[in-house]
């Protein structure tokens, strides 16, 4: 009996976890890791891929799937997880300009994919601080201030004055003078202050055109 929707999306969920967490593993290791934490997916897994090793059944009709996506290839005897600065490194969504990096650069679209990564580790830089305060608004404001430019043609800008106000006021602050200018030796932390700030400042333009 084939796997129902339900079982495919569970085993689909456990695959993307499971590469989350092992960025490179043998067939052995995900069959092994399924039988552990999901006995009775497993066991349907098996029933339904009679004609079939688990192997190849997983072979031919799920990672094809995430191969295709960019983000998994074959690497000799193993399935090995391929990071870009185009995907999130924990869910392997895509990601634009939202992103938080960790110590090896990798990038997260954001704090619940990095805490729940074991490969994540804060980068040992200063103004760390700053950086995840910054992200933070960043991250709230970004999608908000996108939403208002889809919308020229609103007559109610207030909305709009209010969170440029916000914007302009958090951004301005003095405390962000030294982050901006592209230094020649810019810790990776500092870059992404002033990659962010560069952001929300064209951000900041673009909506002022719309309330004047
Ligand atoms: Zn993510």
């Amino acid at each position: 009996m084939p796997l129902k929707i339900a079982e495919r999306k569970k085993l689909n969920i456990f695959l993307r976890d499971f590469f989350a967490n092992n960025r490179i593993a043998s067939f052995f290791d995900i069959v092994e890791c399924l039988q552990k934490e999901y006995p009775r997916l497993f066991t349907k897994l098996t029933e339904s891929s009679y004609k079939l090793t688990i192997e190849a059944y997983l072979a031919q009709y799920f990672l094809p799937k995430y191969m295709k996506e960019g983000w998994l290839q074959i690497d000799g005897d193993n399935y090995k997880v391929q990071l870009s600065p185009n995907r999130c490194s924990y869910c392997f969504k895509s990601i634009d300009d939202i992103y938080i990096i960790d110590i090896d650069l990798n990038r997260y679209c954001g704090w619940r994919c990095a805490e729940k990564c074991r490969y994540y580790c804060d980068p040992y830089e200063s103004h760390l601080d700053t950086y995840q305060e910054l992200f933070d608004r960043f991250s709230t404001w970004l999608p908000q201030t996108r939403k208002y430019s889809n919308f020229i043609k609103m007559k109610n800008t207030d909305n709009i004055s209010c969170l440029v106000k916000e914007i302009e006021r958090y951004v301005n602050d003095v405390h962000f003078d030294e982050f901006r200018w592209p230094l020649e030796e810019q810790s990776c932390i500092e870059s992404e202050i002033y990659r962010m700030l560069q952001v929300l400042d064209r951000e900041v333009e673009r909506l002022n055109k719309f309330i004047e």
